[in-house]
């Protein structure tokens, strides 16, 4: 399996390979022979309370980890290079290696040393691979993000033909889509997975499609992504005959969804997640968006990479983790279908009418667990006791919210969630029954289960915590039995516990009927020592009471856990729909605390927004105190009909780019399924959203602004069809003048003729407004300001009709320039808009008109001239009246410093 670990590994592998055929300890011997199973991972080496890491494995575990690197004595003259992590705290040093793409496989020690030791002194304890640990198969708790899916992603192309399989090992969700090879990378980027397998034969030019997929990728053997042993190792997992059941699957499906299943069995040795029957999408079925638009519309991280300030984290309600991820998943694959955004729609008016009871609901969802998650870990026999109580609390919860749900009458839309909460009844009594309200977190030291749960435990328990009072019941029985009252049971390390008495009465239990029940041990020269076999029995139970007692626990515990594996599909279906009514409840919150209203959905291609607003710079000018933001309309006609296209025109920093996206997002939360922040929204389904900013530079990758933002665009004209919506943000703007003008001219024209697609175009290049007398599905739009006193005021309103100019000196100003910047810039701007500098430029009048080295001198000339009016500034400034002679100077100096 080879992959980026193993690619840095055979680089570095020269040194010190762990196989370098030398003879070897046998410890030594063992681990290589390990590690040659496992060469493209690092392995962590269970030796007692550490996990050691030796050869290359240290050197890059050590420079990954910044721990020291070590050597573990000479071997045959070469010094092992060797580092280690303790294991209590080995989730932290995991989650490092793992995040820098690293695999890590875990081996532990598979029996009790003292079992080795049996063997010989020089015997070595038995270790194997538990687990390979890979950035998409993670279900710890610590090393996930709670908010967040973690998907393992497969992509697999058979005869030309595409598709993308996905999985969250930590929750159970498995999907596939077909998918088209030119969508292939806006797929990826709305899954967005940690880790992507691949046939590793697939060529470069397949890998180039995955656009800017975040996920480590890892080649994978291509016999893993064969499609009919797929389909075989398909049937085998989810034990049926057919996979009809599940749906219709093309080769490439198979292909996709196979190889994840092998990767999960290998990388967990054989044990494998429950997954969930896989649920096959169309790609018809979700909004296309792609990852380029993902960032400019900043959905799910705003361009630094937050999740706050993005759009997810400003509208975010959700009390459950669960919750949140569905919400998520909703805002990163918007639905195009009409019956499931009612129906989601219709969940929220629910929830919104019934304020008194979300408020209830809210509450109860507030101390939801992370049921889905606790569920898989304790099914992988990864989970700790707090993973069942968790269990135990989802249900309670989930009773407790059907409960507050059933009555009065809900709508069907809601009804069909809250029947999801029903079932497992006897597993909710079974585990209130069973385990302790707070748990310890594992299970070593027991005081998992509950006093009263086994007869059994409840007896080793009472032994081990009352052993003196069970001693003292006995003795006292012992005295009434055989009439000896000053009968004791005492306890020294010969004997351990025995009966004593005073020499004179050892007679007495020496004969019938005491004989048959007493055994002499010892007699001294005033006491007889016995013993009885219920005392005997006593004593070897008092002292492996802890044992035993534990030893219960953990059956205890496996048996409660099998019980909770056998319910996996019943009990994430109810996980499901408990995030599914947080989800309705939280945009129901939302929708109450902004106002926001229900849209309209339907086919009509319209899109009809009144009164919109940007959710998140809303909130953000809410949050420093500033002016409150300005809704604003925007009309865009169905197909044939016009204006299809709004050219929007307006000062820099008037609200134009916030205007466009504004508008793309109200239709992306339409159809998420959410309510809208806008009066009214009317939304013709939008199948496929592109945004463009004029773009940033992404030197990194080899690009240009310039040539990202063509490449984007290119993206768009050649995908946009019917039922698009496109956002272009000032297009063209990374060039000389012309050629941007006659880019944006193009682009524009090029649009006009895609029919049923929606644009918003904004633009700095007012030449384009005269377009619309040409093309009859464009109008203007324009973003208001008021000039004052030479200043602009930004109104951010957005009406019909075209802008005369940009305003941009006017927001330079604004912006902090130098004046005399300022003022030079007003001056060429005066100029090239003058009669004389409007023929476009002819370079030598305009340097007659404007020297350039009066341009060059402009520093110099500027410069003074700053200086003076610094100088000026200050003299009117001051009454020399009013100045002692010592301030005089001290000004002197100040102006002299000035001209310096
Ligand atoms: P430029 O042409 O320079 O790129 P722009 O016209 O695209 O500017 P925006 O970036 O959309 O302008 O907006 C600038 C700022 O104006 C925003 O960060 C926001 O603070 C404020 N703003 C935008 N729209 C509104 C609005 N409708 N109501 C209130 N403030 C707004």
């Amino acid at each position: 399996m080879p992959n980026l670990a193993s690619f840095r590994m055979n680089r570095k592998m020269s040194k010190f390979a762990s196989d370098d055929g030398s003879p070897a300890s046998p410890m030594m011997a063992q681990y290589r022979a390990i590690k040659k199973q496992h060469g493209d991972a690092i392995l962590f080496y269970r030796m007692g309370d550490f996990y050691e890491m030796f050869f290359d494995d240290a050197i890059q575990a050590s420079e990954a980890l910044d721990i020291a690197l070590t050597n573990r004595g000479k071997g045959h003259g070469r010094e092992i290079p060797m580092c280690g992590v303790p294991v209590h705290a080995a989730e932290g040093y995991l989650h490092a290696l793992i995040a820098k793409g690293f695999h890590v496989a875990v081996c532990e020690q598979t029996e009790d040393p003292v079992e080795a030791r049996k063997r010989g002194s020089k015997a070595v304890v038995s270790r194997d691979v538990v687990r390979i640990m890979t950035p998409g198969t993670l279900t710890e708790e610590a090393l996930l993000n709670a908010r967040q899916h973690n998907y393992l992603a497969s992509v697999a192309q058979v005869r030309g033909a595409c598709a993308l399989a996905w999985a969250d090992v930590s929750s159970g969700d498995f999907n596939v889509i077909p998918c088209n090879l030119e969508f292939l990378a806006s797929q990826l980027a709305r899954v967005s997975p940690t880790e992507i397998l691949v046939s590793e034969n697939a060529d470069e030019g397949f890998r180039n499609r995955f656009g800017e997929a975040a996920g480590v990728v890892t080649p994978f053997p291509p016999i893993h992504f064969e499609s009919a042993t797929a389909e075989r190792r398909l049937l085998e997992t989810f034990g049926v005959s057919t996979l009809q059941a599940f749906g219709e699957f093309t080769r490439p499906e198979l292909s996709a969804l196979g190889a994840i299943v092998s990767y999960l069995k290998i990388t967990q040795k054989g044990n494998l997640p429950l997954l969930r029957p896989p649920a096959r999408e169309l790609a018809t079925e979700t909004m296309q968006i792609d990852a380029a638009t993902r960032r400019n519309l900043e959905l799910t991280r705003d361009l630094a990479g937050n999740r706050e300030n993005s759009l997810i984290g400003s509208i975010d309600l959700t009390l459950s983790s669960a919750g949140a991820r569905l919400l998520e998943s909703r805002i990163s694959a918007p639905s195009t279908n009409l019956s499931t955004i009612r129906e989601r729609h219709e969940q929220i008016a629910f929830f919104l009418e019934e304020n008194d009871r979300r408020e209830q609901l809210r509450k109860e969802l507030r101390k939801l667990p992370d049921m889905h998650r606790c569920v898989t870990r304790l099914s992988l026999d990864r989970g700790s006791p707090r993973d069942m109580a968790a269990v135990r609390n989802g249900l309670v919860q989930a009773k407790t919210i059907l409960k507050l749900l059933s009555s009065p009458e809900c709508p069907q839309e809601v009804e069909q969630c809250v029947d999801g909460l029903k079932g497992q009844d006897d597993l909710l009594d079974e585990l209130k029954a069973s385990v302790v309200d707070e748990p310890p977190a594992i299970l070593r030291d027991g005081g998992v289960v509950k006093d009263g749960y086994d007869p059994r435990l409840d007896e080793e328990r009472r032994l081990r915590d009352k052993g003196r009072s069970v001693i003292a019941e006995m003795q006292a029985n012992y005295s009434v039995d055989t009439g000896i009252s000053s009968l004791k049971v005492k306890f020294n390390n010969v004997l351990g516990y025995f009966i004593e008495v005073r020499s004179a009465y050892a007679e007495r239990l020496m004969s019938p009927p005491h004989s048959e029940r007493f055994i002499h041990r010892q007699s001294t020269a005033s006491t007889a020592r016995f013993t009885t076999r219920d005392l005997s029995e006593v004593e070897s139970r008092i002292l492996n009471a802890g044992q035993a007692a534990l030893e219960i626990e953990r059956a205890v515990f496996s048996r409660l856990r099998g019980l909770i594996a056998g319910a996996l599909r019943e009990l994430s279906a109810i996980a499901a729909s408990l995030a599914e009514i947080d989800v309705a409840a939280a945009l129901a919150e939302l929708a109450a605390r902004e106002s926001w209203t229900c849209p309209e959905i339907d086919e009509t291609g319209v899109l009809d927004i009144r009164g919109g607003r940007h959710p998140v710079v809303e909130a953000a000018l809410r949050s420093s105190g500033g002016k409150p933001f300005v809704a604003n309309d925007c009309h865009l006609a169905g197909p044939g009909k016009s204006p299809r296209i709004r050219l929007v025109t307006g000062p820099n920093m008037a609200g134009k780019s916030t205007y466009l996206r504004q508008n793309a997002l109200i239709a992306l939360l339409a159809q998420a399924g959410s309510y809208v922040p806008a009066e009214s929204a009317r939304v013709g389904m939008v199948t496929q959203l592109f945004s463009r900013v004029g773009a940033a530079d992404e030197l990194a990758r080899g690009r240009s602004t310039f040539m990202v933002e063509m490449v984007e665009t290119a993206a768009i004209l050649n995908q946009a069809a019917t039922g698009a919506l496109v956002i272009l943000d000032e297009i063209g703007r990374g060039t000389a003048t012309y050629d941007g003008l006659s880019i944006a001219w193009a682009t524009l024209e090029h649009l006009h003729e895609l029919n049923g697609c929606r644009a918003l175009f904004a633009t700095h290049y007012h030449e384009l407004t005269a377009l619309t007398d040409r093309l009859e599905r464009i109008a203007n739009s324009t973003t208001s300001v008021r000039e004052w006193e030479s200043d602009v005021v930004f109104l951010y309103e957005v009406k019909e009709g075209a802008a005369d100019r940009s305003y941009g000196v006017q927001v330079a100003k604004l912006a902090g320039m130098p004046r005399s910047v300022v003022e030079r810039a007003s001056e060429i701007l005066n100029y090239l808009e003058s009669d004389k500098g409007g023929n476009g430029g002819q370079v030598a009048d305009m340097l007659d008109d404007l020297p350039l080295f009066a341009a060059a001198a402009v520093d110099v000339e500027t410069a003074d001239a700053g200086i003076g009016n610094a100088a000026r500034e200050r003299l009117e400034a001051i009454n020399p009246d009013e100045l002692s002679p010592r301030q005089a100077l001290a000004l002197i100096y100040e102006l002299k410093e000035l001209l310096d």
